[in-house]
This record gives structure tokens, sequence and C-alpha cells, in this order.
């Protein structure tokens, strides 16, 4: 039996506290869920739905909406919250982009999220991989608006440009926590390199709508929330998306607190007083989590926002 976190076999036991009432699975086993499972199957695809354990895969399923997980299932990195099988990673597929294509078409997406395993191990951190999906997906679905969820490309140089130049409608970058836990939730990452990538996006590239996601109920306090807000809004990211971690195993970082549902929407009219274009604030919010509806009101709020610059 291969072991799915080899860097965890030594860390302490954390015991997973019991999961509150509001964190309950639609559970709703529909034609179409087992259509998408049966489409995702066939092509041979990966999806961070099923790989890292997602509460909503039901709901999201049945609406066709399965977010593509690229460059295999394997991350070279060891988040201590995340639930994604770690190790060597094997070759790049060459064929996956016609892959990806071709199964955005068969699932007739209108707005398609295309994720990624961390990839250190190649020189560009996977960039020009991302840059071919996203091109041949494209090109086979005019119509559809593509939304990526990529890596830090930490020690990459430049590389996340070509990203970039495929011209992706939402580039996404999940900060995930407080600066203050990074050495434990994400030691191979650095919170200030989250934010230049995010800045450096909408440097380069106005138009592309930046996304970002943070967890709560890792250990971080209000005071810490509103700082990365803050940071993120200097980044000028667009959308916020906050959800309550889960803890995934006895081996992963402990969960400090469930938080209730309406400390959510608390945490919402703070963020949208703090300027975000959109925020979406629940315990199962996840990046990709209504990301075709969330795409067409970013949309609207942008109109909106010019309309209203351009009153006054
Ligand atoms: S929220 Fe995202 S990862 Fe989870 S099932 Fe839906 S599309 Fe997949």
């Amino acid at each position: 039996m291969t072991i799915r976190h080899p860097e965890k076999i030594n860390k302490p036991v954390n015991p997973v506290k019991k999961k509150p009432y509001w964190i309950r699975s639609k559970l709703t086993n529909s034609k179409e869920f087992f259509l998408t499972k049966t489409i995702v199957n066939q092509n041979n695809l990966i999806t961070v739905c099923q790989e890292a354990n997602c509460p909503n895969i039901t709901e999201c399923w049945s609406k066709r909406h399965a977010t593509f997980m690229i460059m295999g299932d394997t991350c070279t990195r060891g988040c201590a919250f995340c639930d994604v099988k770690t190790g060597k990673p094997g070759k790049l597929d060459p064929l996956e982009p016609f892959k990806i294509s071709s199964t955005v078409k068969k699932l007739n997406l209108k707005h398609a999220v295309i994720t990624s395993v961390d990839r250190d191990d190649l020189d560009d951190g996977g960039a020009n991989h991302f840059y071919e999906v996203i091109l041949e997906t494209k090109i086979n679905n005019p119509e559809t608006t593509i939304e990526v969820l990529t890596p830090d490309f930490l020690r990459k140089g430049e590389s996340y440009k070509k990203v970039i130049d495929a011209g992706p409608d939402v580039f996404n970058h999940n900060i995930e926590t407080v600066p203050g836990l990074y050495r434990q939730v994400r030691p191979g990452s650095r919170y200030f390199a989250s934010l230049d990538l995010l800045k450096n996006v909408k440097k380069i590239n106005k138009n592309i709508f930046t996304k970002s996601g943070l967890m709560v109920g890792l250990g971080e306090n209000k005071y810490e929330i509103l700082q990365v807000m803050d940071d993120l809004r200097s980044a000028e990211v667009d959308f916020l998306t906050i959800g309550q971690y889960l803890q995934p195993s006895v081996k992963h970082h402990p969960l400090n607190r469930y938080y209730h549902p309406d400390e959510f929407k608390e945490l919402e009219i703070m963020a949208k007083s703090k300027g975000f274009l959109l925020v979406s604030s629940s315990p199962l919010t996840r990046s990709s989590y209504h990301a075709d509806e969330d795409f067409a009101k970013l949309q609207k709020n942008r109109v909106n926002q010019t309309n209203a610059k351009s009153i006054s």
C-alpha cells in the first residue's frame, strides 16, 4: 500500500473533532452526478473534488461542475491542511491539454476551473503546461470562460507570466491562512510571495479577475483575518472566498474550532466593506464552489463599479 502523506508519518496524532450540524454535505446522487463521474473517468482525468475529498462533490457534480487537477495526482509540497497525495510526481502527460479540452466540451461547461498540484520539480513550476491546457481548452470551447487556481511558482522566476499570456478569465491563487500560521500550515510557501503573485497578475493584465481564498479554524484570530483582507486588497484582489478548515486526518494540522455560520456572515460584511468586488463566505465555501455563478456576478459587479465611477 502506498502512503498518501509520507512527510506526515512522524507528526503527532491530533484527534478529529466532531462536525457541527451546519456542516453537512448535500446528498444528491442525481443522474447528472453519475454522468459527470463517467465522463471524468472515461477521460482518465484527475479532479481536486476527489483528491481533496471535497464535501461539496455531490452538489457540484450534479451540476456537471468538476474542477480538473492537472500535472498528476502527486504534490511536491507537504501542506499541513491538504489531503492531496504528496511525493515524487511522474512525467507530464503531453495529451492532457486535449483531454481537458474535450472533457470541457463533453460536459458543456460555460465556465471551466483548472487547478494543479505543486510541481517544484519542474523548472517552470508547470507554467507552460498550464498555458497549453488553457489554450487548447479555449480553441475547442470558444464560449467557455476559464478560471485557473495556480500554485505560487515560488523560486520559478517569472514563469507565472506564461499562465497570464494564455489569458484566463480568472486567476486564483489561495493565500490559505494568516501569515503567523504559515510555518506550521504552509511550510513550503511564503505569505508575501503569494501576495506578490496576485499583485503582479493584476499589474500585468487588469482585465483578468484575481481571486484568493482563506480557510478559517486553523488557530487564527479576527485581527489577523482582517490584516489578510487588507493585504489582499492592497494587491487589488477582486474576489475573496472564506471557508471552514476541515481536518482531513489525525496527522493533519489540528482543527482549532468550527466557526458558526453567523461568523462567516460577519466576515463577509467586513470583507465587502474593504472593497472586494465579490465575497463568498460560508462553512462549505471552497475556491471553486459555485465558480460559474460567481463569475457572472463578478462581471456584473465590475460593470456596476465602472458605471458608478463614471457618474461620480
Ligand atoms: S467545491 Fe470545488 S473542489 Fe469541491 S466539489 Fe465543488 S468543484 Fe469540486
